[in-house]
């Protein structure tokens, strides 16, 4: 029996990962279609994957979701882990950490606070997650912007300085990293992300923190060469929004009201599938599981 974290779902995937060179999609779901496309194509395509929820789920449609979210992922025949992504609010983590069926991992996001009250803070969960057996991924730095079910952050942002990143990891404790080097949330200026992304400093991040798995956020939209690049460069965890998202939706608007409901869910799931599928390819988590 191994002891935690090496007995953590998020923590095995990620790392399995980190050994194998190659990425694993974290897909932010809303709802129960969401989650059924994200389970299928993971057992479709024999890989490995993260489901994320944001706090929102917390709040709408609560606990009892949540476990089934939980208990349904973790019955595959593939490792899904199960993530509550970008927890800003104190009273969101404490409510995640009471929880009788528990997350996978956590982001504890403290990019707002100053960086002496992040570390603060992200330690102090994170000797509270350790004792339930739940991983936590910290933002270092910080990013700006927004995103369905997320705040919109219009402070300033702050690169993770790289000097600083190893003693961040080491005084924090967290598993997972969450690095700020251009990347921000909701749409790209002119340039899109290639322009925006500062890869020299996330390299200079990786090569700090070797064995750390680096957590990306800010994926909308980004070319698949520029995600080989950042795999390259340790990310392990990729967050996938809208990417994966858009052609449901533009599916369910383009047909509500026209199918039965039954068929249009079904159809929905099936698109939704499609689109995870083609990202288990790019980043090379198909095959693993
Ligand atoms: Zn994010």
């Amino acid at each position: 029996m191994s002891s935690f974290p090496e007995n953590n779902r998020t923590w095995q995937i990620l790392h399995e990962a980190d050994n194998g060179g190659y990425a694993v999609g974290a897909y932010n779901c809303y709802n129960t279609d969401s989650v059924m496309a994200v389970v299928r194509a993971a057992e479709n395509k024999r890989s490995p994957a993260i489901i994320q929820l944001f706090p929102w789920t917390l709040h709408f449609q609560g606990k009892h979701f949540i476990k089934f979210v939980i208990e349904y992922t973790h019955s595959a025949s593939v490792p899904i882990a199960v993530h509550l992504d970008h927890c800003i609010q104190p009273e969101d983590v404490d409510l995640a950490l009471s929880l009788p069926v528990p997350f996978d991992s956590i982001m504890v996001d403290a990019s707002t606070l100053s960086p002496e009250e992040n570390i603060r803070t992200c330690k102090s969960y994170v000797e509270r997650a350790t004792a339930l057996g739940i991983c936590i991924e910290a933002e270092m730095g910080r990013m700006e912007g927004g995103e369905d079910g997320l705040p919109h952050v219009d402070m300033k942002t702050i690169l993770t300085k790289p000097e600083e990143a190893e003693s961040f990891v080491r005084e924090t404790g967290v598993h997972f990293l969450a690095p700020s080097f251009g990347n921000i949330h909701g749409a790209y200026g002119p340039g899109g992300a290639e322009k925006a992304w500062d890869l020299e400093r996330l390299r200079k991040i990786h090569a700090a923190l070797p064995h750390l798995p680096l957590a990306l956020h800010g994926t909308h939209p980004v070319s698949d060469e520029l995600f080989l690049e950042s795999i390259k460069c340790g990310m392990r965890k990729i967050n996938l929004n809208r990417t994966v998202r858009d052609g449901y939706t533009q599916f369910i608007a383009e047909n509500a009201g026209k199918l039965e409901l039954t068929v249009l869910s079904m159809r929905g799931v099936e698109v939704y599938t499609n689109g995870v599928e083609r990202m288990m390819d790019v980043l090379g988590s198909s095959g693993k599981a």
